[in-house]
């Protein structure tokens, strides 16, 4: 086949050509070194380490970060503690002035953010520009708006905060995750100490500017970095309440630990979505939902749509689409703002994406990659589908938290329900049809915390966010996400 014809036949074309349009990273003065942020001020810590985080673009070192470890862990307790006495007897008209504050200054120095995001995280710039700022901010806005406002949210509940709060956080969306947990804390009269996931700490630790300049209470928010150790010092501390977003295995070992201790525990875990498209869906807006759902943020989304289940009828003119949109999709330099799918957020996390994918291969799935050139330095994956994929293969059931679809067919809802609702999780899912009455039978049928409807990845701070089964319980966001953070008498 020629240029010429391959060109006809295909519905979009598939040789975008883009000049580079790398953004700037001016905007970003890196210290060579950061201490714990504890009390208000930087702190060394105890054991004198540090470990370089780096930027998975091109492996280059970014800055040195203090590896935190229990005694450094009770000191942030103590600080958190301590503040605690004074944050909670605030007016919250008075705590919503700094929440306000928060989301302003945050949304005021949005670039700055954005840039160090996809610096430290290798998510595309235009992601973290469009979507993870832009939330981060809104968050802190919309708890800022709850903080006065308990006694009606609970009414005759009298609602009280717990104490202190500690948090822990995975590498996906740094500071989106971090505005998720400290924004409903402080607006309930709670003090926190957090700690930001080893490959991305730094705009959690330039947050802490940001509760500088907010003259934020000192001991009111506290961050620890360092590895799971840290983590694992953090869940053993004599804190009041443990928020954590990770892995199902790290998270069923925390909740084992916190058995008996009478510490709250919140955990927002793994996921397996299905997205789920029906004959009479509208086609091209469907593979729209389907690549967002899979490839926004490397599918380094716990809610991702990485089980695609296409009803028989269209599976053939769905998957042709799908193809072609694929190719359009423009892997590369996180920074440069053409870039649609960044790089993999660690050596680690692209390895267990390659194993995942040869055994996919193994166990007889067939794979398609794009074509696409992949830079030499850093971490990279194609964009990836599976099809021919049986239900009991590991890319069907396992989370691979990385661009990877796996692409199964049914031929009636009841199927399609069966199906979906056959995995240990039950975080989200995605339905596609033009039928309201079905979205209302398949949203009642789906074992899911969210179900989106001709959609998929949507996120709103007013609108509650969390799972089932092995995806973890309590919700983060709207007012069911104040809740954990409370309570009552
Ligand atoms: P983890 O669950 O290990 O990491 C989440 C957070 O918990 C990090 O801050 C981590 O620290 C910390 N942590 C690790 N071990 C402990 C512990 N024993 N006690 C307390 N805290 C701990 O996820 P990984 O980074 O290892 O990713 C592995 C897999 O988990 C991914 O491939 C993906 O499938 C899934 N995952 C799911 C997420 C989700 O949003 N549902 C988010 C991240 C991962 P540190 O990172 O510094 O080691």
């Amino acid at each position: 086949m020629t240029d010429l014809e391959r060109h006809e036949r295909s519905l979009v074309p598939t040789d975008w050509t883009y000049a580079p349009a790398p953004e700037s990273t001016d905007v970003v003065q890196l210290r060579e070194r950061y201490g714990l942020f504890v009390g208000g001020e930087w702190l060394a810590p105890k054991s004198g380490t540090y470990f370089t985080t780096i930027s998975p673009r091109d492996e280059s070192p970014l800055a040195q970060v203090a590896q935190a470890g229990p005694e450094d862990v009770g000191i942030a307790v103590d600080a958190a503690r301590e503040a605690f006495g004074t944050w909670s007897k605030l007016p919250a008209s008075e705590r919503a002035k700094y929440l306000f504050r928060i989301a302003r200054i945050l949304a005021e120095r949005s670039r700055e953010f954005a840039v160090l995001e996809s610096l430290n995280g290798g998510k595309p710039i235009k992601e973290s520009r469009d979507v993870d700022l832009p939330l981060a901010a809104a968050h802190f806005f919309y708890y800022a708006g709850w903080a006065d406002k308990l006694e009606y949210a609970f009414p005759n509940r009298r609602p009280r905060p717990l104490g202190v709060a500690g948090q822990i956080i995975p590498w996906n969306f740094p500071i989106l995750m971090l505005a998720w947990k400290i924004a409903p804390a402080l607006a309930c009269g709670n003090t926190v100490v957090l700690k930001p996931a080893e490959t991305t700490p730094l705009t959690a630790l330039l947050f802490c500017d940001v509760l500088r300049q907010a003259e934020l209470p000192p001991g009111v928010v506290n961050i620890v970095t360092g590895a799971g150790e840290t983590g694992a010092a953090l869940v053993d501390s004599p804190v009041d309440k443990i928020a954590f977003t990770g892995s199902t295995e790290v998270g069923k070992a925390i909740q084992r630990r916190l058995a008996g201790t009478g510490k709250k525990l919140t955990l927002e875990l793994g996921g397996k979505a299905a997205n789920i498209v029906f004959d009479d869906a509208a086609l091209d807006q469907a593979v729209e939902g389907i690549v967002n759902g899979i490839y926004f943020n490397q599918g380094h989304v716990c809610c991702a749509g990485s089980r695609l289940f296409l009803q028989e009828s269209i599976y053939e003119p769905a998957l042709e689409k799908l193809k072609e949109r694929m190719a359009t999709l423009r892997v590369g330099d996180p920074l440069d703002k053409n870039t649609d799918v960044g790089a993999i957020n660690s050596a680690a996390q692209l390895e267990r994406i390659t194993e995942l994918v040869e055994a996919g291969r193994a166990e007889g799935a067939d794979i398609y990659q794009p074509p696409c050139r992949l830079p030499e330095k850093g971490y990279w994956f194609a964009p990836t589908v599976f099809t021919n994929v049986a239900q009991s293969y590991r890319i069907a059931q396992e989370e691979i938290f990385g661009p990877v679809l796996s692409v199964l067919t049914f031929r009636t809802p009841e199927e399609a329900v069966e199906k979906a609702n056959n995995t240990p999780y039950g975080l989200s899912a995605g339905v596609w049809t033009d039928k309201g009455s079905r979205i209302l039978w398949m949203t009642q049928h789906l074992r899911a915390g969210v179900v989106w409807a001709n959609t998929f990845n949507r996120f709103d701070p007013t609108s509650p966010f969390g799972g089932y089964k092995e995806s973890g319980f309590g919700r983060e966001g709207g007012l069911h996400g104040l809740e954990p953070y409370l309570s009552f008498e």
